[in-house]
């Protein structure tokens, strides 16, 4: 049986949180204890990721500091010398866990969430108060030299507000931030949806959202990344750069291990393709069954080209609603 060999490993090692973002796709919250795999079952899967070639881990959650064991597991990263992203909206971080962490060879990045323009706004979105304690890590390893990612998950009302977030960041040296608009509520509940729909930019603002951005990124062009939301001509492009590669869908991502061990290829949450349990085996054989999604991912990059002919897209949402009309 031939194998897919992996580069990058997104694993995201609890579903637990200390904050509850109203946007939030898992439905964060101290409340998911369930399905989580255990302390060996993850060194397991990082050494055998090692062992098929694999070089770069994204540590993620939910929180990861909601686990005890989560400088044991970056301990056995260390020592594989496998290099990391480590994802963390800040909110339990103190002196000393930042100090080890910037302690870590293989840190090359550290992500974290900004969701308002000042304390209050932020709150108003993570439900915590988090927002200095996501600055002062930034200016932690800022002032380290190691580069921070900042990512604004934007709700509808805070468009507007968008450079004076931005100006939270011009000063630093080393970090970048991207600006995604809230195109879809993921995995919430009929209810919490309705709830929560205030949020969301509708489909017709992107465009809007667009240029404020583009004006943003030449005012600023050494702070602001890319987001989600893509344009004909820019989708065209990065198809263009993978298509003549067989498995040209799965170049921009990399696999994704769920707490409960579950293995697919995609970050978006609603996905329903599963590849089995990591914590058997990190290994995607390259049978039908995985043939058949990369052939539902191209389509899904057809369909998703086609509609962004009349407005620009919010690239994941669209290609989970078109792999959800398929699947059902
Ligand atoms: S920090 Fe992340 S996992 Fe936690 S509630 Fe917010 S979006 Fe969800």
């Amino acid at each position: 049986m031939e194998y897919y060999k992996l580069n990058s490993l997104y694993i995201e090692v609890t579903h637990a949180c200390n904050q509850h973002c109203r946007h939030c796709y898992l439905d964060g919250g101290i409340h998911h204890k369930n399905a989580e795999m255990t302390t060996d079952q993850i060194k397991k899967i990082f050494s055998e990721f090692k062992a098929q070639g694999g070089r770069y881990v994204i540590f993620t959650g939910g929180e990861p500091l909601m686990r005890s064991d989560m400088f044991e597991l970056l301990d056995c990263l260390e020592a594989l010398h496998l290099r990391f992203t480590f994802a963390s909206n800040s909110f339990g971080m103190n002196k000393e866990r930042l100090e080890r962490l910037a302690s870590y060879r293989g840190l090359e990045e550290y992500f974290t969430s900004i969701l308002g323009a000042d304390a209050e706004k932020h709150k108003a979105i993570a439900g915590k108060d988090s927002f200095d304690a996501a600055l002062n890590a930034i200016r932690f390893f800022d002032k380290k030299g190691i580069p921070t990612f900042v990512q604004v998950t934007l709700a509808n009302d805070y468009i507007e507000d968008m450079e004076n977030i931005l100006k939270l960041f011009v000063d630093f040296q080393n970090c970048s931030v991207k600006i995604t608009p809230i195109a879809s509520l993921g995995c919430k509940s009929a209810e919490e949806k309705e709830l929560n729909k205030d949020l969301i930019v509708p489909k017709e603002r992107f465009d809007y959202f667009h240029e404020k951005l583009d004006a943003l990124c030449e005012k600023y062009p050494n702070c602001v990344g890319d987001d989600n939301v893509l344009t004909h001509e820019q989708i065209e492009e990065s198809i263009a750069e993978y298509s003549e590669h067989p498995l040209y869908s799965l170049c921009y991502g990399s696999v994704c291990v769920r707490p409960n061990g579950d293995l697919s290829f995609s970050y978006n949450m609603i996905n329903p393709i599963t590849f089995g349990k990591a914590y058997e085996s990190i290994k995607i054989p390259m049978d039908e069954k995985f043939f058949d999604y990369i052939g539902l991912l191209k389509k899904a990059d057809e369909k998703v080209l086609a509609d962004s002919e009349k407005t620009a897209v919010e690239y994941d949402t669209e290609i989970d609603r078109y792999i959800n009309s398929v699947l059902g």
